[in-house]
């Protein structure tokens, strides 16, 4: 089995809506391994997303992931990356398929409720981030 790394992002955890992505996961046949809530400081959330730091969104991207508490998980289960961007939708929740997360839940392309990582080498990277050995099981 597959892990990967989601964070219920400030706009989602901001209208309660944790508890329906979670469901939607489940749903999907993801297991929540682990699971918590941090607040960033815009710093933390650079670091996290400094493989965009020369796109004209990141500066905006930094502020909005630092304005309120995430969730940050590890989700698990056979094609877990894959599985997780299905139900995620796509980036803009416009062009997300009807029942994912980002078409119910998105605000904008920016505010778009759930990150979810895209490969085996940044979840590994990504899981790594957040939690520590400890923390997993
Ligand atoms: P994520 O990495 O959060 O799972 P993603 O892989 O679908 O989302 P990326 O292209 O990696 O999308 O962009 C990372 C994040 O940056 C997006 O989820 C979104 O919050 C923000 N973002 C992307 N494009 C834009 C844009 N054009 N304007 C504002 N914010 C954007
Ligand atoms: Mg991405």
């Amino acid at each position: 089995t597959e892990r990967t790394l989601s964070i219920i992002k400030p706009d989602a955890t901001r209208r309660n809506l944790t508890g329906k992505i979670n469901a939607k996961f489940e749903d999907a046949g993801l297991r929540i391994v682990a699971q918590k809530r941090i607040h960033l400081t815009k710093a933390q959330a650079g670091q996290f997303y400094a493989v965009h730091a020369e796109r004209p969104f990141y500066d905006e991207l930094c502020e909005f992931m630092a304005s309120e508490p995430v969730v940050v998980q590890v989700l698990e289960g056979e094609g877990a990356i894959a599985k997780n961007r299905e139900v995620m939708g796509a980036t803009n929740p416009a062009e997300a398929d009807a029942g994912t997360i980002r078409a119910e839940f998105a605000e904008s392309v920016g505010e778009n409720s759930v990150h979810g990582s895209d490969a085996p080498e940044t979840a590994k990277e990504e899981i790594a981030f957040f939690f520590s050995g400890l923390e997993l099981v």
